[in-house]
Formats: structure tokens, C-alpha cells, sequence
């Protein structure tokens, strides 16, 4: 599977500052701002900085030092949130949309991170 890039895609336009965004956290690698139209009360986005369509796509060709920087960016967002497990009622629920089965809305790489509330079961619509 060979994943074509689009870079018009909202998220890119971020990437290069065409677009503002309310950032949460930036390393070198990542960056995580706050979801336009937030489905929980703390809803955060994380992608990482370089051109990846999905999951799949950063996984069989990012670099060591992106897939750590990201994994470890999502992790550090979460405690920023303090929605960390174990030391309340908190937690924090992670949903990377890919393709169309998945209902990707924009196709760049990123991780919702959706906490605040109870979020109920995982999937909701029918089978
Ligand atoms: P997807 O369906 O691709 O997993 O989710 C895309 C997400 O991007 C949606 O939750 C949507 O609200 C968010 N989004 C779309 N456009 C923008 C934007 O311009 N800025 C921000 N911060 N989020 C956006």
C-alpha cells in the first residue's frame, strides 16, 4: 500500500502556520492543539510534524525518533490534561479515525485524545 499525501489538507496548513490553531503542546517532532469542535469537555488533537496519512502510513515509515516523539507527546498531553488513571475518577479515552471505514475527516496522522467526562461505551451506532 503505497499512501498518497495531500498537503492541502487542513492539518498541514497548520503544520505551516496558514492556519491558527490553540496549541496544548509542540516538541520537535509533534504537535497537539485543541479539537475546533470538541466532542468532550478536554479534547486535544496530536499529530505528528511530518507527512503522514494515517496510523498505518507513520507506522511503516516514520522514523524511530518521530514514532517516540509522538507516542511520548500524546502521553505528556494527558498528563498536561491531569486526566492520567489512578488518581481519581480521570481518564482518557484515544481514537485515531483512518480511511473510510474509519470516518477520517482529515488526512493527516492524529490521535483525539477526548477526557472530561464519561464517554460511555466505545461505539454507539450499530453493527
Ligand atoms: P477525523 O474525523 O479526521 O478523525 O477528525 C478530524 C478532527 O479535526 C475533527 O474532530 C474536527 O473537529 C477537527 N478539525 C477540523 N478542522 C479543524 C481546524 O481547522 N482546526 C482544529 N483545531 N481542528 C479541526
Amino acid at each position: 500500500m503505497a499512501y498518497d499525501y495531500d498537503d492541502q489538507n487542513i492539518f498541514a496548513k497548520i503544520l505551516r502556520g496558514e492556519i491558527p490553531n490553540s496549541t496544548v503542546l509542540e516538541t520537535e517532532h509533534s504537535l497537539a492543539f485543541n479539537d475546533i469542535v470538541p466532542q468532550a469537555p478536554l479534547h486535544v488533537l496530536v499529530i505528528p510534524k511530518g507527512p503522514y496519512v494515517c496510523y498505518d502510513h507513520f507506522a511503516l515509515t516514520a522514523t524511530d525518533a518521530e514514532i517516540v516523539d509522538f507516542t511520548r507527546a500524546v502521553g505528556e498531553v494527558c498528563r498536561m490534561l491531569g486526566v492520567q488513571p489512578g488518581e481519581g475518577d480521570e481518564g482518557f479515552r484515544l481514537i485515531s479515525n483512518a480511511g473510510r471505514d474509519g470516518v477520517q475527516e482529515v488526512p493527516h496522522l492524529h490521535v483525539h485524545i477526548l477526557a472530561g467526562r464519561h464517554l460511555g461505551r466505545m461505539l454507539a451506532a450499530a453493527k
